[in-house]
This record gives C-alpha cells, sequence and structure tokens, in this order.
C-alpha cells in the first residue's frame, strides 16, 4: 500500500472534511465519525463530515452523529479531503462533482472493484473494513485514539465483518479489536444497537419483503424485492431493508441472494451476498462494486426488466461456477 507524509500534508491546509458514501453502512458512519475525532483531537483542526444521505437513526448512539452534513459547508478548496469507503467517487452521489478534481484527496478503502480515484490511494482489499484500516494507520501517524474514537471504529469493524463471522475477519482484525476493547468498548451494547434490537416497523417491512421470496435454478439463488408503496405501508423507511439481503443468502444450499429495492425515482438498488462465489464481478457488470461476498450496484430500468436482467445475469454466473465445480 502506498504511505504518505500526513504530517507534511496537514501543515499545508486550515481544515479538513471527510466524506462517505450513499446509503451509509456502520463502517462508512463508523470510519468518519473515529477519523474525524482522531483527526480532529490530535491537531486542533476543524473537521467537517459529509454523507450524501441520511444517517439511519440506530447510529444515534455514536459520539458525534450529529454533525453528518449533506451540502458542503463553505468552499472545500483549500480542505485536506478524505473519502472513506467507497470504491468509486460515483458513491458520493452529488457530492462527487464538488470533489473530484481535488488536489489534496486521499480515498482510504477496502473494496476489491476500488479505482484509486485519489490523489493518494490507500486501498487494503485485505482490510476487513474501513475502520481497520484507520485504526492501523492512526497507529502509523502516531495519532492517540480514545474511547469515543475507539466506539466509532469498532462499530465499523463490526458490521463490516458481521460480528466477526464473516470470512474477512483475520487474525490482525481480532488483534485490532482488542486494542479498541482496551479503550473501553463494551460490544454487548454495540451489538444491542446494530444488531438486537430494532423498531417494529422493521419486522413488518420483513413480512412485506418475504411475500415475494422466490427460490431459483436448483434452489441456488434466492431473491426478493420491494418498493416504495411496500415500504410506506409498513410505516417503514428504505433505511429499514439494510440486512434483508443476508436472511436469503442464508437459507439452506442457497448460493447467491439477492435483494431487489425499487425507487420510486426510477432506479433499483440491487444488493448481492453469496456463499463462496465472487458477487462483485456481478455487481461491476452492471455498474456498481464491492466485496467477493457482498456486493451491490443500481440500475436503471423498468422494475421487472431489472429483475430480469440481474436474474439472467446470476443464472450464466452460478451455471459457469458449477460447470467450473467452483460450487456445488
Ligand atoms: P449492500 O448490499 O448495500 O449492503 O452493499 C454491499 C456491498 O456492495 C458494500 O460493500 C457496498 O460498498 C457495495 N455496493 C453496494 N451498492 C453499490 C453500488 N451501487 N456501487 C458500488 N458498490 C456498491
Ligand atoms: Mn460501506
Ligand atoms: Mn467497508
Amino acid at each position: 500500500m502506498e504511505t504518505i507524509d500526513l504530517k507534511a500534508i496537514l501543515k499545508t491546509v486550515k481544515r479538513i472534511s471527510i466524506f462517505s458514501h450513499v446509503r451509509p453502512d456502520g463502517d462508512a458512519i463508523g470510519s468518519s465519525l473515529g477519523l474525524q475525532r482522531i483527526l480532529h483531537t490530535n491537531t486542533g483542526l476543524p473537521v467537517y463530515l459529509y454523507c450524501p444521505d441520511v444517517i439511519p437513526a440506530k447510529y444515534d448512539f455514536l459520539p458525534g452523529v450529529e454533525q453528518f452534513l449533506r451540502e458542503l459547508e463553505g468552499s472545500v478548496e483549500q480542505d485536506l479531503v478524505f473519502v472513506l469507503d467507497c470504491s468509486d467517487l460515483d458513491r458520493l452521489d452529488y457530492l462527487k462533482e464538488k470533489i473530484q478534481q481535488h488536489p489534496r484527496l486521499i480515498n482510504i478503502d477496502h473494496h476489491v472493484t476500488n479505482d484509486f480515484f485519489g490523489k493518494y490511494n490507500l486501498v487494503d482489499t485485505r482490510a476487513a473494513a474501513t475502520g481497520e484500516m484507520l485504526y492501523q494507520l492512526s497507529r502509523a501517524w502516531g495519532f492517540h485514539v480514545d474511547f469515543e474514537a475507539a466506539l466509532c471504529l469498532y462499530s465499523a469493524i463490526v458490521s463490516d465483518t458481521g460480528s466477526f463471522k464473516y470470512d474477512n475477519t483475520t487474525p490482525e482484525t481480532l488483534r485490532i479489536t482488542a486494542e479498541l476493547l482496551q479503550k473501553g468498548v463494551q460490544p454487548s451494547l454495540v451489538s444491542q444497537r446494530l444488531f438486537d434490537e430494532r423498531p417494529y416497523t422493521t419486522l413488518a417491512l420483513l413480512g412485506e419483503a418475504l411475500k415475494s421470496l422466490t427460490l431459483d435454478q436448483d434452489d441456488k439463488i434466492a431473491w426478493m424485492s420491494i418498493d416504495d408503496d411496500g415500504i410506506e405501508k409498513c410505516g417503514a423507511k428504505p433505511e429499514e431493508l439494510d440486512g434483508f439481503v443476508n436472511y436469503l443468502r442464508d437459507i439452506e444450499n442457497v448460493e447467491v441472494g439477492i435483494f431487489f429495492y425499487h425507487a420510486r425515482v426510477g432506479n433499483t438498488k440491487v444488493g448481492f451476498r453469496s456463499k463462496s462465489m465472487d458477487v462483485a464481478r456481478i455487481a461491476s457488470a452492471f455498474g456498481g462494486g464491492g466485496h467477493p461476498r457482498a456486493a451491490g450496484c443500481t440500475v436503471e430500468d423498468e422494475p421487472s426488466m431489472v429483475i430480469k436482467r440481474v436474474l439472467n445475469a446470476v443464472h450464466a454466473f452460478v451455471d459457469e461456477q458449477q460447470k467450473e465445480r467452483l460450487i456445488r
């Protein structure tokens, strides 16, 4: 991985901005908040936080979460700019155009599909989470990580590893996690907020989505879909769909789970999960990206056409993988 002289770069700026991706997840939110806290406490510089979407309510317990902005605060031309947990700049949605030519843009990410969009690119595809990288980088840069920052980085790591269940969890992930716990983080409290408790509307929404559950191709593919009408019927918000796709992959014998969310604005957000196939390849073919076992894309077409096109592509991929005996 590229190394940068952050201390030298910091001498040239008076402000810092941190950006993360649309439909933010625990890694995007925890990493942004953790880095903000670390940079602010260690340099004294003002640090602005940007995300092109609302932050889901379940992250309300993270210190500083109220500071996320959806529009730029003044000009960022003179800032040092960090972009976290984004495989490409399209992940910043409408904020992309504000920083795409920025001369001091640091890209910190762990996606295999990262396209090195930054002036500096700190990309480590072996890292379980961007939050894990930020802890390592903070150590290398000689920055102190306090309890609040540790809580945010822990939340980032526990989110992207599915509570240390996924195969991105490495000995280094657990060593870093141990250091975060030594700073006072309580795993049970984080788990309760992020995974074990959900609003009633989320369960109602799961019930609604499950009505469309379909098994396909000798039960190797499981998919379901929902649209904004279905979400509103349950009194729920789109952010409550987060994690539903995992239920599909968890079905016995299923290799690929696919979740389709047809938004009213005319595009469909597709989420993929797999047991052993590289679904980032499928997502990339539709202009998206992600990780080998968790990927996504946004497709603009009639809802029924999106489902048809994506299922065709996944069918062909599953066939190919079965022929090569890469899956059962
Ligand atoms: P999700 O299914 O939304 O939890 O996303 C799973 C993974 O796919 C995450 O690592 C995302 O960063 C990535 N991903 C989701 N949607 C997109 C997209 N439209 N473009 C690129 N990557 C995506
Ligand atoms: Mn993310
Ligand atoms: Mn991540």
